[in-house]
């Protein structure tokens, strides 16, 4: 065995990265070598999905961070922010400096979607909007709320994000960490009906009960069914009977359908059976959307009934799953929207790339909570520190932790660090503190950079 520590390499530091990080610091495999991790992340701030795609007003989620801080306090794990795979640093430069590298980037656009007027001005990928309100630092500053009639596809848990932050006022939203800059967007939302659609039943909703729930919590938004929609097949029968979480979200949804409306503002329809075929358009803007009503096929399919229905809409939200990026250097399965893996180790034409590793959503595809990724961690992880015992990870040239600082301090790359992230952090809740809030987040990439001091790498030189 090696006289120095297994230097591994994680890239992305959202909960799937930072979930591998402290499943490796804890295993026994790895207690006498020791290791030391370098966190990479393109963001100048960690935590990834948690901060660019939790809605904000989920601060139950958001405050997985502080387990997420408890892990990267740890000795032994830096994080090293600003610091692009791919662009500022190569698979081949990693090589030289790591035994092994695990992929943990996600999944943060949209999956394409088929259907005519789908590029009309006002036709949205939910992706698109969730990085806008959650302030990425690389997306526009502003976004255009002017429909009163929106439509969200999809009946998944960001379709309820989407329709959640679309449906309430901006002033339910002020108690989060909302930016300033979305604040003020969303006060000229003039959206007063969203309506959800989904292209199968009640049984099929991909919801959670508890999200699902939430949406009749806010004081402005009436959640609405038409008991028209409610239909199960055999299928469907079997599918609640073998899941606890289809049988609760189909009873809530029932519960929806056999209220009266509440008489609150806003109008937040869930319609079932009814699959979207086409966006309809006028000088080049969205001003509907066009579906057809579907029946169950008995299996929990369903096939189309050849009834159209026009719905007069002035924007058009697709959320209909995330997509994970294709990472240079690194094979993808263009169908799967996956890194090819086995346990998480990367396969090259079906042989496993040694010293490759992948996790979280971009192992796996993106589906599951957050919590889902930790086994999924644990899992890659038992397979790297196998090979470490079998002898078989890389053999890096310059394996000290001096090399990397070494490296983006002569390409001139101001990466942040981990008490970097206590600067930033500080910053945004000193600007919460002087307007009564917990946080104000900071969004431009200069401004974040700023706040985090870049410059101090010192406190990664030894
Ligand atoms: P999802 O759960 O997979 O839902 C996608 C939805 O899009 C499904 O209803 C699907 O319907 C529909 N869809 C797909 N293709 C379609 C098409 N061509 N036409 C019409 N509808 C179509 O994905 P997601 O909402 O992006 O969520 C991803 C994961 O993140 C999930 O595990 C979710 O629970 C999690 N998440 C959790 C929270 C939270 O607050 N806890 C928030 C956001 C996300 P079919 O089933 O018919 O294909």
């Amino acid at each position: 065995m090696l006289d120095r520590p297994l230097r591994v390499a994680i890239v992305g530091a959202g909960p799937a990265g930072i979930y591998a990080a402290d499943a490796l610091m804890k295993s026994d495999k790895a207690k006498d070598r020791g290791v030391s991790i370098d966190l990479f992340e393109r963001m100048p701030a960690p935590f990834g999905l948690i901060r660019y795609g939790v809605a904000p007003d989920h601060p139950r989620i958001k405050g997985i961070i502080t387990a997420l801080h408890k892990v990267l306090d740890k000795p032994h794990i830096r994080l090293i922010g600003n610091v692009h795979y791919g662009s500022d640093i190569t698979l081949e430069e990693l090589r030289q400096m790591y035994d092994a590298v695990i992929f943990s980037t996600g999944a943060t656009d949209d999956r394409t979607m088929n259907l005519p007027g789908i590029d009309l001005d006002g036709s949205y990928g939910a992706a698109q909007f969730v990085a806008w309100y959650d302030g990425h630092p690389d997306f526009p500053r502003d976004w255009p709320l002017e429909a009163e009639k929106v439509a969200v596809i999809g009946v998944g848990n960001v379709a309820l994000d989407v329709a959640r932050v679309l449906a309430k006022t901006s002033d339910e939203l002020l108690a989060t960490e909302i930016p300033a800059n979305v604040y003020e967007g969303l006060s000229k939302n003039k959206a007063v009906e969203v309506h959800v659609f989904g292209r199968r039943g009640p049984a099929q909703a991909k919801f959670t009960p508890l999200e699902l729930k939430e949406l009749d919590h806010s004081p402005t938004i009436d959640v609405i069914v038409d008991p028209e929609d409610i239909h199960y097949d055999e299928g469907s029968t079997v599918a609640r009977r073998s899941s606890k979480i289809t049988d609760q979200v189909s009873t809530i949804i029932e519960q929806y359908a056999l209220r009266d409306p509440k008489g609150r503002p806003h109008k937040l329809f869930l319609h079932f059976f009814e699959s979207p075929v086409e966006i309809l358009g006028e000088d080049g803007k969205v001003v509907g959307l066009r579906t057809e009503r579907t029946e169950l096929d008995g299996t929990g399919n369903v096939s189309g009934t050849g009834k159209f229905t026009d719905w007069e809409l002035g924007s058009v939200y697709r959320a209909i799953g995330y997509l994970s990026d294709n990472l240079r250097q690194i094979p993808f399965d263009d169908q799967a929207g996956v890194i090819p893996n086995e346990a998480g180790r990367i396969l090259d034409r079906g042989e496993h790339m040694t010293g490759m590793y992948t996790t979280g959503w971009i192992k796996r595809g993106p589906v599951g909570l957050i919590g889902h990724t930790k086994g999924d961690a644990n899992e890659t992880v038992d397979c790297l520190l196998d090979d470490m015992l079998a002898g078989n990870l890389l053999d890096p040239s310059e394996p000290g932790e001096d090399s990397i600082v070494k490296f983006l301090e002569s390409k001139d790359i101001p990466f942040t660090t981990w008490d970097g992230w206590y600067r930033l952090d500080k910053h945004e809740r000193s600007l919460g503190a002087a307007t009564g809030r917990e946080r104000v987040k900071v969004v431009e990439r200069h401004e974040m950079l700023a706040a985090s001091e870049p410059h101090k790498v010192q406190e990664y030189n030894s």
